[in-house]
C-alpha cells in the first residue's frame, strides 16, 4: 500500500521548485562581470586611434589590424576551450569602402553539449567624421546628417561607446563563461564593417544559414556605454532592447525572455522592450540574423549622446563604465540562462495532405471544436521536467497566463477559443531552467489569384 502511494505520487509531474528562482551559477556569472576589466578593454580599444574598416591592417599599434589581433589574442588567453578564429572576407570597393579591403570578424566558440548556439556580439570597427565647420550640418548621418565631408579612414575614430562597449561585453562574457560548462554552444563575435553597412554580420549570418547553423539567439550589443544624452537626460538604470516585428516573432520571444531574466538577476536595471527592429532609421548587426530567420535583438542605451556619435568625442572620458557593466550583467544572466536551458519546443509537424507533404501548426480546437488543443514535439534533453503552456490576449505585450502541463506533449484548455488568444509553450528542466517560448503563429495567408475570363 505504501509503495503504491509513493509510485502514484512520483507519476504526478511537479513543477521544479527552482522555477523562476535564482540559479546559483547564473547569479555567480553575472556577479563576475568586472568594471576594472571593462575599463581596461575600453581604454585599450580607444588606444588604436581608429578602427575604421579601411584603416591600416599592418600597423602594429594603430588601426583595425592591430585592434583585431589584440582582440584575437585576448580571447585566446582566456581559456584553451575557446576556439578563436577569423571569419575573413574580401570586400570590393563600394559606397562606404574606398578601396577593396580584407574584413575579419573575430569569432570565439565555446562548445557545449549541444550544437544549438547562443551568440553574443558587438562591432569593433569605428567611424568618425571630421569636426564640422561653423554653419555646417551636424555630422553623424542618419536623420540629422547633412552632406558628409570626405572621410580619411586613417584619421582618428575612437569609437568607445560605439562600439567598444559592445566588444567589452563580448570579451568579458567570453572570459567569464569559458570557465564553466554549458549545455548549449556559446559564440562570441566582434564584427567588422558594421559602420560600412553591416558588412561583417551580413556575411556571417548568410554563411551560418547556408551551413545550417542552429542559432537560437543573437544578443547584439551596440552603444551600451553611455548614460547621459546630449540633452542632459540621464538614464543610468534603464536599458532598451529592440526586437523585430511581428509581435510573436522569435526575436520578440527572445526580448520577453530578456526582460524576465535580466530584471530577475539585475534588479537595479529596468529593461524597456522596444517593439521595433532598431533605432529610428538605423540598423545593427542583429538585423541580418533576423533576415535569415534567426532570433536577434539589440541592446542599446536610452541615453545616446548624438554629439559623440561618429565623432572625435566618442571617448573613454565620455563613457560610463558602471552603466556598461550593468548592461553586460544582463547579457551574462541571459546568455547563461539560455545556455543551461532546454531548447524551445517545436510546434510544427510534417503531414501528408492530399498526397502532398506539408507542415501543420500543432494547434487545434480539440474533439469538441470549442477547446484549445495544443501539441508540441518532445525535446531531446534528458533533464526536461515538463512543459509550460502560456497565453495572452492578442493585444497584450507580455504573456499573461501560465499553466504547467507536466511532462506531456499535448494539453487541452477546455472552453478556450484559439481565435481570441495567442498561445505558446516552453520547456522547463529539473533545475527550473526555462527555454524560450515558441508561439503558435499561423503562416500569413498567401495572396490569391483568381482566374477570370479576361486572362484568356
Ligand atoms: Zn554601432
Amino acid at each position: 500500500m505504501r509503495n503504491l502511494l509513493i509510485t502514484s505520487l512520483l507519476a504526478v509531474s511537479v513543477l521544479p521548485a527552482q522555477y523562476k528562482a535564482i540559479h546559483p551559477q547564473v547569479s555567480k556569472i553575472a556577479g563576475e562581470v568586472s568594471e576594472e576589466r571593462i575599463a581596461a578593454i575600453l581604454k585599450k580599444l580607444e588606444s588604436f586611434g581608429t578602427r575604421h574598416t579601411s584603416s591600416s591592417q599592418d600597423d602594429p599599434v594603430r588601426g583595425i589590424g592591430a585592434a583585431r589581433k589584440w582582440i584575437h589574442a585576448e580571447l585566446q588567453s582566456y581559456s584553451p576551450r575557446l576556439q578563436v578564429s577569423y571569419d575573413s572576407h574580401r570586400i570590393k570597393k563600394q559606397a562606404r569602402i574606398p578601396a577593396d579591403t580584407d574584413l575579419h570578424n573575430v569569432v570565439a566558440v565555446l562548445p557545449g553539449k549541444y550544437p544549438d548556439q547562443v551568440v553574443i556580439s558587438g562591432h569593433y570597427d569605428t567611424l568618425a567624421f571630421p569636426p564640422r565647420r561653423p554653419g555646417e550640418a551636424p555630422a553623424g548621418g542618419g536623420l540629422d546628417g547633412g552632406p558628409r565631408p570626405p572621410l580619411d579612414p586613417n584619421a582618428d575614430a575612437p569609437g568607445v561607446v560605439d562600439d567598444a562597449s559592445g566588444v567589452a561585453c563580448v570579451m568579458e562574457l567570453a572570459r567569464i563563461m569559458s570557465a564553466y560548462e554549458w549545455d548549449k554552444t556559446l559564440v562570441f563575435i566582434a564584427f567588422a564593417g558594421e559602420e560600412n553597412g553591416l558588412l561583417g554580420s551580413t556575411l556571417y549570418a548568410e554563411k551560418a544559414r547556408k551551413a545550417g547553423a542552429l542559432i537560437e539567439a543573437v544578443l547584439n550589443n551596440d552603444i551600451i556605454g553611455s548614460d547621459t544624452a546630449g540633452n542632459g537626460r540621464i538614464e543610468n538604470y534603464r536599458l532598451n532592447v529592440f526586437s523585430e516585428d511581428p509581435s510573436d516573432s522569435a526575436s520578440r520571444q527572445l526580448a520577453r525572455y530578456i526582460k524576465d531574466i535580466g530584471e530577475r538577476y539585475v534588479p537595479a536595471l529596468k529593461i524597456d522592450l522596444i517593439f521595433r527592429a532598431d533605432r529610428f532609421g538605423r540598423g545593427g548587426d542583429h538585423t541580418p540574423f533576423n533576415q535569415h530567420g534567426y532570433a536577434g535583438v539589440r541592446f542599446s542605451t536610452p541615453s545616446e549622446n548624438f554629439s559623440n556619435q561618429h565623432t572625435l568625442t566618442d571617448t573613454f572620458a565620455n563613457a560610463s563604465v558602471p552603466y556598461t557593466a550593468r548592461v553586460i550583467r544582463v547579457n551574462a544572466a541571459v546568455a547563461a540562462s539560455l545556455a543551461l536551458a532546454p531548447k524551445a519546443p517545436v510546434v510544427w509537424e510534417e503531414v501528408e495532405r492530399e498526397g502532398r507533404k506539408t507542415s501543420n501548426l500543432m494547434l487545434g480546437r480539440g474533439k469538441s471544436r470549442y477547446d484549445a488543443h495544443l501539441r508540441w514535439k518532445a525535446g531531446v534533453e534528458s533533464d526536461i521536467a515538463g512543459y509550460m503552456v502560456v497565453a495572452r490576449s492578442t493585444t497584450a505585450p507580455f504573456w499573461e497566463r501560465e499553466t504547467y502541463a507536466g511532462n506531456v506533449t499535448e494539453f487541452l484548455l477546455p472552453g478556450v477559443s484559439i481565435d481570441e488568444l495567442v498561445f505558446g509553450v516552453k520547456a522547463v528542466d529539473r533545475d527550473g531552467n526555462e527555454s524560450l517560448v515558441t508561439a503558435y503563429v499561423p503562416r500569413p495567408r498567401a495572396r490569391a489569384k483568381v482566374d477570370t475570363q479576361s486572362d484568356q
